[in-house]
């Protein structure tokens, strides 16, 4: 595509990413990587030079983030499935800084268009690692967390992960270092349980293991390191059903969590692989599943192959569930979505991530599918965008540089050719993405990526 130092959006409604309703029609100009400038169209004068995008008719969004990937592997490394997917900011939370500084390098010298790659380098654990996951990770000694910290800012890392073996007290030194290097702490926890994450400082809890606090007695997991990531993901199933997600002990973790202002980042998306995988309702899986995708033929051989995969590798481990085991799963997953809907009405700030490309995760599609479940738990179509823009960059401490759409910031936006406050899964109409100031159609990037 052809850099335009001047582009003008022209008649579009904007969802400008802050939550205030849309505005419309407006005129955004971008210069450069910039926007430079947002008003009605009827009083915004395109600059003499411009090249002009008829938005009459569509919907103008910023870039979207998310805020859980791992682009850890180059066999599974896509960075245009990110913007084909109008995803232009990812945050990658837990890879090999090689690994992570080579990839940002590749998208930023333009060798490979793709989204801003912020990330944390690997995750930090202090305990035994899980073999499968030893590539992802670096475990250290816990009197050794503060040059810990200091070595990864050093290194120029956007913040911190901590990982399932991290300890409170461990974790809570780990966030007065990296806070005071400026930098944000995400943890997926266990040994840190539920709301000594919010006391020890964490800024947003991964997945919803924080929910494990209220694991009934008997069914605490010692060991996780012991176990397959199926397995690990498997216990909070055994249990998870039984919970009452309107019960004291909830709301005291919904108050501790909104007290410290702890955002979640629930990738739901991961959680409902297991329903999906026995055939239940869990969002439009038209792009990620492969029985049913429109995505398919457009994807590489490659990728396609694996995600092909990983669906008949999930069909297989539920195939010969029991219906007693189906009940307790879909009792599970109800309460998944009741426990971020009730956060989320108790103040709690909600992060829209997917951890791509575990489990049968597509790059950038499987957000669309994010921000769906998001909205079944209980967000409005327009908290879900937030939790997708300006939510992300809050939390990054990039409020002045992505998530919304205002003079100075990045020029990220979706042009939609349907409007995703009516139905979030208006996420998928994109007529146009632009990143950075440049422009692209995700077909042409699609086709890019199979001819590579
Ligand atoms: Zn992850």
């Amino acid at each position: 595509m052809p850099e335009n130092p001047k582009l003008a959006v022209v008649g579009a409604t904007l969802i400008d990413g802050t939550g205030r309703p849309p505005l419309t029609p407006v005129t955004v100009i971008i210069e450069a990587d910039r926007v430079a400038g947002v008003g009605p169209a009827a009083t915004t004068p395109v600059p003499a030079g411009s090249t002009v995008i008829d938005g009459r008719g569509r919907f103008l969004t910023p870039g979207l983030v998310d805020m859980h990937v791992h682009v850890h592997t180059p066999e599974k490394w896509h960075p245009e499935l990110f913007l084909a997917a109008g995803v232009t900011t990812v945050l990658d939370l837990g890879g090999q800084l090689d690994d992570v500084v080579a990839y940002r390098a590749a998208v930023e010298s333009g060798a490979r268009p793709g989204p801003r790659i912020l990330f944390t380098g690997p995750m930090l654990e202090e305990g035994e690692l899980y073999p499968g996951f030893a590539g992802f990770c670096r475990r250290f000694a816990a009197a050794r967390t503060e040059a810990e910290i200091d070595a990864l800012a050093d290194a120029g890392v956007d913040g911190i992960k901590l990982y399932v073996t991290v300890r409170a007290d461990t974790a809570r030194r780990a966030c007065a270092r990296a806070h005071a290097r400026g930098l944000p702490v995400f943890m997926h926890q266990h040994a840190t349980r539920g709301a000594e994450a919010a006391l020890a400082g964490v800024d947003s809890v991964e997945h919803v293991n924080v929910f494990g606090q209220l694991a009934p007695a008997g069914f605490w997991l010692a060991e996780p390191a012991k176990l397959n990531p199926f397995e690990y993901g498997g216990w909070l199933w055994r249990w998870l059903g039984d919970l009452d997600p309107r019960s004291d002990a909830v709301h005291r973790l919904y108050d501790g969590l909104v007290a410290a202002g702890t955002a979640l980042d629930p990738t739901l998306v991961l959680y409902a692989a297991r329903p999906a995988a026995i055939g239940d309702d869990v969002g439009d899986t038209s792009m990620d599943d492969p029985e049913r995708t429109k995505l398919l033929p457009r994807l590489p051989a490659a990728i396609g192959k694996e995600l092909v995969g990983r669906w008949a590798e999930r069909r297989a481990a539920a195939r010969g569930a029991s219906e007693a085991a189906k009940h307790r799963m879909r009792r599970a997953w109800d309460n998944i979505l009741a426990l971020v809907g009730g956060f989320h009405r108790a103040g709690g700030m909600v992060l829209a991530g997917t951890d791509c490309p575990n489990v049968a995760i597509v790059s950038g599609f499987s957000l669309h599918r994010e921000l769906e479940l998001l909205v079944r738990a209980g967000l409005s179509p327009s908290e879900a965008i937030v939790a997708a823009t300006r939510r992300p960059a809050e939390r990054l401490g990039k409020r002045q540089v992505f998530g919304t759409i205002a003079p100075g910031r990045a020029a990220d936006l979706l042009l939609l050719d349907a409007d995703p406050c009516a139905d979030i899964r208006n996420v998928r109409r994109i007529d146009r993405v632009i990143a950075r100031g440049v422009v692209y159609e995700p077909d042409a990037l699609l086709a890019g990526l199979r001819a590579s």
